[in-house]
Formats: structure tokens, C-alpha cells, sequence
């Protein structure tokens, strides 16, 4: 039995091993950080084309974890989306926007008509307490309900059509705003994005960052464009950070822009210090 149980354990390669012990030690350290606070808010501008104004904020999460340092979501959030840890961190995210939402509204660092827009990881959508709890946040924080929009991925829309429909159309009816995030990456149809209650799409960072080298992109972006209009969706372009790229999508009629040429994300002590007021940027 010894013998076998060995032959068991050499048939995980020690690269399985590695990665399967740093995940749960990432999701035991995730524990910790929820209950001690690790986490924090950066906030990035999000831009009208047209008038050239802020019209609100992307809000996304970091760790700042005490030993190691400042820790990428890309590595931690697919820890906490398997772990189920996304449900208590999300919500946590949701509730820190909706406080910032209030403040930023009372000290002039967002246009009542702005807007801070939230991710929400698939787990989190799907999770039957979603709607609850966002329409809690905005009862007790007091905000206008069309402050908050949330972010989706494509990617999410293909699994329970029906049901991720269903609760789209509750989102809508509290009035807060959706919008469908790294759009292009995924695999969805025009006609699918035509059925769905949404109001904004992003187009993928992909699309934008070799504009005005790369021509198929160009031709892309600009009919992603045109046919989130048909469909009466608003176009926010992410990724934004060079003026070329800024003019060409102006030129092509995108509405909104977010990106390190009109500002990386910073956080909430930064922003006090760099946008004093909305009517002054
Ligand atoms: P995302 O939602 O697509 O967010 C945009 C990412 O692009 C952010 O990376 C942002 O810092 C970065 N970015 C913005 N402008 C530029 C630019 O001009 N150039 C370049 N190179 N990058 C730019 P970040 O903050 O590292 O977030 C990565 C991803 O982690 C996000 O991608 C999102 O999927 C996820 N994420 C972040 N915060 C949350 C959260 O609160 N909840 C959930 N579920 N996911 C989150
Ligand atoms: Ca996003
Ligand atoms: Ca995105
Ligand atoms: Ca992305």
C-alpha cells in the first residue's frame, strides 16, 4: 500500500503540486485580508469624447498585502472566483464604491450624472443575493441608483442565457447601469447582444492598443462601433494611451475613453489630491 500510495503520488507532476499548494495558501491568505482590510479601491477617469470631460470612474481592486507587497488582481481575483471568496469580496467591493460614490458626489469629483463603474466576477452575477444587495447598498448609502453601473464579461453571457437575462432585467429596473466588459474577446453573436438589456459595451484593450499601426484593428473598432449605436448602446473604449488612438476614436463617433493618456487608476487619497473638481478637468 505504502508503494502504491507513493506511485499516487508521483503521478502529479511536482508542477501541479506548486501550483495546487500556492493556491490555497493565496486563498487562506485572501482570509486573512478580508478580515484585516488589506484591500483598497483605485479609481481610473473615464472620459466624454466629445466634450472632453470626466464623466466617471472605473473602480478597480487591489491588495496590499504587509509583506508582499502590492499583489496584481489577475493573480488573486481567479483564486477567490474558485474559492467562492468573491461573494464576501465583491460585496465588499460593491458596498467601498457605493461610500466613495457618496463622497465623490459631495465633494464635487463627480457630475451628478457620472457614474463609478463596478467589476462583477461570473460567480458573483450568479449568485441568487445579487440584486438584494446592491439595492440594499443604494437604500443605506443613499446614492442615485444610475451612479453605479456594473461591468460583466462577455464570457459570463454564454452560460444560463435565461437566467443571466432574468437578473440583467433586475439590475435595470433598481436603474443602475450595465455595461458588457472586454467585449470582442469572447464568443458572443450580434444577434445574442441584441436581446440583452444593457447600456454600454467596452471595447477590449486589444482593439486599441496597436491603433494606428495596425489597420484590421482600426477596421474592427470602428464597426464595433457603429453597430453598438444601431443597437443604441453607448461605446467606451479601454486601453486608451496615445492621442492617436484618442483621435481615431473620436473620429469613429466612440462616446467614451478610459486610459492611462487620460489617467491611470489611483486611489481615493490621490484623487482628492489630482481632481479637484470635475467642472475643472
Ligand atoms: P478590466 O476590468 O478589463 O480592467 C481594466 C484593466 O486595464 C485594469 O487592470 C487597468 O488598470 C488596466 N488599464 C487601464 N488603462 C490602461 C492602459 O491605458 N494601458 C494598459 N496597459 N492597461 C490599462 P487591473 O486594475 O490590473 O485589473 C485587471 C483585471 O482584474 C480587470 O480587468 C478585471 O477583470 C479584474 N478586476 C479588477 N478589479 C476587480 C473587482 O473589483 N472585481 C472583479 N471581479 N474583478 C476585478
Ligand atoms: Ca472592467
Ligand atoms: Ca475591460
Ligand atoms: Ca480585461
Amino acid at each position: 500500500a505504502k508503494a502504491r500510495g507513493r506511485d499516487n503520488y508521483q503521478f502529479f507532476s511536482d508542477e501541479m503540486n506548486v501550483e495546487l499548494t500556492r493556491q490555497l495558501a493565496m486563498e487562506a491568505e485572501l482570509r486573512i485580508a478580508l478580515q484585516q482590510d488589506q484591500f483598497e479601491l483605485y479609481y481610473q477617469p473615464q472620459v466624454d469624447l466629445n466634450t472632453g470631460k470626466l464623466i466617471g470612474y472605473e473602480a478597480l481592486l487591489r491588495w496590499i498585502h504587509p509583506e508582499k507587497g502590492f499583489i496584481p488582481p489577475s493573480d488573486f481575483i481567479p483564486v477567490a472566483e474558485d474559492s467562492g471568496l468573491i461573494l464576501p469580496l465583491g460585496e465588499w467591493v460593491l458596498r467601498s464604491a457605493c461610500q466613495h460614490i457618496k463622497q465623490f458626489t459631495e465633494r464635487g469629483l463627480l457630475p451628478k450624472d457620472g457614474h463609478v463603474a463596478v467589476n462583477i466576477s461570473p460567480r458573483q452575477f450568479h449568485d441568487a443575493n445579487l440584486v438584494t444587495v446592491i439595492s440594499d447598498l443604494i437604500s443605506t448609502t443613499g446614492i442615485e441608483s444610475q451612479q453605479l453601473e456594473v461591468e460583466i464579461t462577455e464570457s459570463l453571457l454564454m452560460e444560463n442565457v435565461d437566467s443571466t437575462i432574468a437578473t440583467l432585467n433586475m439590475l435595470k429596473q433598481l436603474g443602475i447601469i450595465l455595461a458588457i466588459d472586454d467585449f470582442g474577446t469572447g464568443y458572443s453573436s450580434l444577434n445574442y447582444l441584441k436581446r440583452l438589456p444593457i447600456h454600454v459595451l467596452k471595447v477590449d484593450r486589444s482593439f486599441v492598443m496597436d491603433i494606428p499601426k495596425d489597420k484590421d484593428d482600426m477596421e474592427i473598432t470602428s464597426a464595433v462601433i457603429a453597430m453598438a449605436h444601431k443597437l443604441g448602446l453607448r461605446v467606451v473604449a479601454e486601453g486608451v494611451e496615445i492621442i492617436e488612438q484618442a483621435d481615431f476614436l473620436k473620429e469613429n463617433q466612440c462616446d467614451f475613453v478610459q486610459g492611462y493618456y487620460y489617467g491611470k487608476p489611483m486611489s481615493v487619497a490621490d484623487l482628492y489630491e489630482n481632481i479637484r473638481n470635475f467642472d475643472q478637468w
